[in-house]
C-alpha cells in the first residue's frame, strides 16, 4: 500500500508496471477511466493533475467547457488484477483547470468535505462506514430495449423459476431459499472465495462472503468498516471486482436492486458511527448500549429519510426493492433487532467499540460516495438539532395492525416521490457547502429526465396482462 507520490513512482519501477489507469466516479456513481503509459506519471501529476475530456461524462461540464483534470491519489493505488499487462490503478479527484480548485460535482470531492464538516462540527473527528452490498449473479441477461423487459438465465443449476427449464438436477433453489444451504444448492461458493481473495490482495479485509437469500446466485461479501471516503473507494473497488470475477468466470453480476419480482432484492443496508478521540460516541447506556447522540443522529436519518433514498435508492428499480415482505425496510422506524424497521442498532457483542446504526433502505445502485456524504450530514443534523427518534419499534413492523402501522412514516412509493423530497428538504446538505445547489439541481434534474421520465413514457410488459383486454 502507497502513503505518497514518491511510493508510487517506486512500485511503477519495482513492478514494471506498464500502464496507469486512472479512474473517477461519474455523478451517478459509475467508474470511468483512462490510461497513461507509466512515464506520464511524474511527481507533479499528484498536484496539477492529468488532463482528460469531461464533456461526455454523465453529470459533468457541457462540451463548451469540458477540458478536466484527475489528480490521482496516492494512498488508493493497486495492482489491477484483472489485466494482462501489470496495470496499476488509482482512483483520482477531479480538478476544474479554470481555477485549479476542486470540481464541484466531483462526488469524491463531496464525502471529502463531509468529512472535513464532521471535524468542524466538533461532534467527532471520524465517520466509520460498514455497507453490506448484495448482489446477483445470472449466466445471462437478454433485454428487450423497447419494453425494458428481461430474460435472466439464473445460474443453470439452481432454480429457474422465471420462465425457462432448469437443468434436471435436483439441487435447485426456490424464491427466498438461498440462504444459506451448502453447496450444490450454493454453486457460487468459489466464485465469491476468489472475489474475497481479490479483495484482500487489493488491500481490502473482508469478514465474510455467504449465498443470500434470493435464488439466481444472490450473494453478499462483506468488507470490514473504513472511514466515509477510504469505505466509498471500496465500494467502487468492491463492485468491480464483483463484475469482473463473473464475467471471467462467463457470467454476469448486477447491482440492480430488484431484478427477480416474488424474491428478495439486493440492498447495501449501511452500518455507521461516529468517533471522537479514538472513543465511540455512538456508545451509551440508553436502549441497545446507545448513547443520546446516537439516538439523534439515528433521528436525523429518519427525519431525512425520503430526501435521503432521492441519493442512496437513486433508481426507478429501488421502490420495487422497498415493499413489505422481502427483508427491505418499509418503514421510518427505528429498533434493536426488528428488520423490518428502517434502522437497527445490532447487537452481536456488548463491546461498546462495535456500537453502531444500520440504515437498511440504500441499495447498491447508488452512488457510495453521495450516499454515505448524504447520510452523515442527515445524522449530523439530528445531533445538532437534538432530534428524538421516539419510542423503539420492536414488534415485526409487518405484522402490525394496519391502524398501528398506519402511524409510522413509510419509505416513498417511487424515485419520483423520493426526489420531490430531496428538493423540498436538501437544506441538511447545504451546510458548510458540502452538497451545492449546483450538485443537487444537476443530479435531480439527471434522474428525472433519464430514470423517471424515460420509464415513464415505456409500456410495461404487466401491462398487458392488465389492460389487453379491456
Ligand atoms: N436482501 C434484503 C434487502 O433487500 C436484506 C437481507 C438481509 O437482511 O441481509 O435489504
Ligand atoms: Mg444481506
Ligand atoms: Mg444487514
Amino acid at each position: 500500500n502507497c502513503a505518497n507520490p514518491d511510493d508510487v513512482l517506486k512500485i511503477i519501477k519495482d513492478e514494471q508496471i506498464e500502464m496507469v489507469d486512472l479512474r473517477f466516479v461519474d455523478l451517478p456513481g459509475l467508474w470511468q477511466h483512462f490510461s497513461v503509459p507509466p512515464q506520464t506519471i511524474t511527481p507533479d501529476s499528484f498536484a496539477d493533475g492529468i488532463g482528460f475530456d469531461g464533456s461526455s461524462i454523465r453529470g459533468f461540464q457541457e462540451i463548451q467547457e469540458s477540458d478536466m483534470l484527475v489528480v490521482p491519489d496516492p494512498t488508493t493505488a493497486f495492482l489491477d488484477p484483472f489485466t494482462e499487462a501489470p496495470t496499476l490503478v488509482m482512483i483520482c479527484n477531479i480538478l476544474d483547470p479554470i481555477n485549479a480548485q476542486p470540481y464541484s460535482r466531483d462526488a469524491r470531492y463531496i464525502a471529502q468535505k463531509a468529512e472535513t464538516h464532521l471535524t468542524a462540527t466538533g461532534i467527532g473527528d471520524t465517520s466509520y462506514f460498514g455497507p453490506e452490498l448484495e448482489f446477483f449473479v445470472f449466466n445471462e441477461v437478454h433485454y428487450d430495449q423497447g419494453t425494458n423487459y428481461a430474460y435472466y438465465d439464473i445460474d443453470a443449476t439452481e432454480a429457474n423459476w422465471n420462465g425457462h427449464e432448469g437443468l434436471g438436477l435436483g439441487h435447485k433453489l426456490r424464491p427466498k431459499e438461498g440462504y444459506f444451504p451448502v453447496p450444490p444448492a450454493d454453486t457460487l461458493q468459489d466464485a465469491r472465495t476468489e472475489m474475497v481473495r481479490l479483495l484482500e490482495d487489493i488491500g481490502i479485509p473482508v469478514e465474510a462472503h455467504h449465498h443470500e437469500v434470493a435464488t439466481g446466485g444472490q450473494g453478499e461479501i462483506d468488507m470490514r468498516f473504513a472511514s466515509l471516503t477510504r469505505m466509498a473507494d471500496n465500494v467502487m473497488i468492491y463492485k468491480y471486482v464483483v463484475k469482473n470475477v463473473a464475467r471471467s468466470r462467463g457470467m454476469t453480476a448486477t447491482f440492480m436492486p430488484k431484478p427477480l419480482f416474488g424474491d428478495n432484492g439486493s440492498g447495501m443496508h449501511v452500518h455507521q458511527s461516529i468517533w471522537q478521540n479514538s472513543r465511540p460516541i455512538f456508545a451509551g447506556d440508553g436502549y441497545a448500549g446507545s448513547s443520546d447522540l446516537m439516538r439523534y443522529y439515528i433521528g436525523g436519518l429518519l427525519k431525512h429519510a425520503p430526501a435521503l433514498l432521492g441519493i442512496c435508492a437513486p433508481t426507478v428499480n429501488s421502490y420495487r426493492r422497498l415493499v413489505p415482505g422481502f427483508e427491505a425496510p418499509v418503514n421510518l422506524g427505528y429498533s434493536r433487532r426488528n428488520r423490518s424497521a428502517a434502522c437497527r442498532i445490532p447487537m452481536y457483542t456488548p463491546d461498546p467499540k462495535a456500537r453502531r446504526v444500520e440504515f437498511r433502505c440504500p441499495d447498491p445502485s447508488c452512488n457510495p460516495y453521495l450516499a454515505f456524504a448524504a447520510m452523515l450530514m442527515a445524522g449530523i443534523d439530528g445531533i445538532r438539532t437534538r432530534l428524538d427518534p421516539g419510542e423503539p419499534i420492536d414488534k415485526n413492523l409487518y405484522d402490525l395492525p394496519p391502524v398501528e402501522r398506519a402511524r409510522i412514516p413509510s419509505t416513498p412509493g417511487s424515485l419520483d416521490a423520493a426526489l420531490d423530497a430531496l428538493q423540498a428538504d436538501d437544506k441538511f446538505l447545504l451546510s458548510h457547502d458540502v452538497f451545492t445547489i449546483d450538485v443537487l439541481e444537476t443530479y435531480i434534474g439527471y434522474k428525472r429526465a433519464h430514470d423517471v421520465e424515460e420509464m415513464r413514457i415505456r409500456p410495461h410488459p404487466y401491462e398487458f396482462v392488465l389492460y389487453y383486454d379491456v
